[in-house]
């Protein structure tokens, strides 16, 4: 709650997109409390935070939990905020029980999650796992028309660490469902398995701009009559491919935007996510050879270019039944579940061994100023999160 108050918003919610002022008063509230919590503070130079409670090890690579800070404009205040806080809250706990484990224990939070600011979303444990190149990050422009690069210096964030040149023994990220299901189910803990495949097509569509009075119909270009056929066409190839598909045009651009003009070029975004890789593949194919038939239809000229593709990520195995057992030990009802949104722990995952617990959120509801999360789920999850991590860290001295 003491989070929530920063980029708070009129209705229950927070604004605080990657390294705006909002991000950085958040982030260093959060250092202050992990220094006050005995904990090591380091950035890498894409501004991720690693708050170490040191083990008797220093050899030994960090067991590590964590998420982000950052939120949607109109975010709310559990999306990523708890994995975060569960992590300090871990470390609060074993320093309150007087328990040293072997291994260091690192909390982090992952810079830029959500994206809304500057792109890549994902890119601080992008950049950790290798997947995003340093120099790209830093060169992003943000809304703001400053580059990354600068943001980090200005807030203080801007690291040496090399992203990945950290080790991890582990990665387990705490995070609300964002879905409805555990709260349908009346289960604590979802015991995540699998994050579903993403990927995101840039298609541009190109007719003519014309006078919306004198061109009679059978003489347009029109862009935007074009696109919408196109976006009827591959959501009836969605509904029609299985349960699990998923595609969403949320962003559209039409230009000229002028009432009387038709629309001469119109760019729009695909977000396409399916759990297996052959069937996002064969999606992605079926919604290009639709679309392409309907430009060549429509006389209008078209081009796709594919702007993210994530693969299914499928946790490790042994990482999730420690989970599993671990909210079974405690008493907690459990589930497991596929994560249909994208996270950085399957980032991580490329690098180290990672696994989620998801806990109920309040209608299922997220990325949303309402957005909620009952107290008692949420220490469920930080009850497992610390079971789970301690296990992988090994105590070397009982409280
Ligand atoms: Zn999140």
């Amino acid at each position: 709650m003491d989070m929530g108050q920063v980029g708070a918003l009129p209705h229950g919610g927070c604004c605080r997109t990657a390294l705006s002022a909002e991000d950085k008063a958040g982030r260093d509230l959060f250092v202050r409390w992990c220094r006050d919590a005995g904990c090591e503070i380091a950035f890498d130079v894409v501004g991720n935070i690693f708050a170490r409670r040191p083990g008797r090890d220093p050899a030994r690579a960090s067991v590590a939990t964590g998420s982000h800070l950052d939120t949607q404009p109109h975010g709310g205040k559990f999306d990523g905020i708890y994995g975060v806080l569960a992590g300090l809250e871990v470390v609060r706990a074993l320093n309150d029980a007087g328990v040293e484990t072997e291994a260091p224990i690192d909390v982090v939070v992952w810079t830029n999650e959500e994206g809304v600011r500057f792109g890549p979303p994902l890119a601080g444990s992008s950049a950790f796992a290798g997947v995003t190149g340093v120099e790209l990050v830093h060169a992003a422009v943000t809304l703001d028309g400053t580059t990354v690069r600068q943001d980090l210096e200005t807030t203080g964030y801007l690291g040496s660490e090399r992203p990945g040149d950290r080790k991890f023994d582990c990665f387990v990220e705490a995070h609300i469902e964002q879905g409805p299901i555990l709260e349908a189910e009346k289960k604590s803990i979802g015991v995540v398995t699998r994050v579903q495949g993403l990927r995101w097509l840039r298609v541009t569509v190109t007719g003519m701009d014309g006078h919306a009075g004198t061109t009679p119909m059978n003489r347009r270009r029109d862009a935007l009559l074009a696109a919408a056929e196109m976006v009827l066409a591959i959501n009836r190839i969605a509904r029609e491919t299985d349960e699990w598909a998923r595609l969403t045009n949320g962003r559209f651009i039409v230009e000229p935007n002028g009432g009387a003009t038709i629309p001469g070029r119109v760019v729009f975004i695909c977000d396409l996510r399916h759990p297996n890789t052959a069937a996002l593949e064969s999606l992605d194919q079926r919604m290009q050879a639709a679309m392409r038939g309907i430009a060549e239809t429509g006389g209008v000229g078209i081009e796709i270019e594919r702007l993210m593709d994530k693969p299914p990520v499928t946790f490790d195995a042994e990482l999730v039944d420690a989970i599993r057992r671990s909210a079974q030990q405690l008493g907690y009802s459990c589930i497991d579940m596929l994560s249909g949104a994208g996270h950085d722990a399957m980032n991580v995952a490329r690098v180290a061994p990672a696994g989620m617990i998801f806990v109920p959120c309040k209608d299922g509801l997220s990325h949303n100023e309402a957005e909620s999360a009952e107290p008692e789920h949420l220490a469920a999850g930080a009850q497992t999160l610390l079971q789970t991590l301690l296990e992988r860290a090994g105590r070397s001295k009982l409280p």
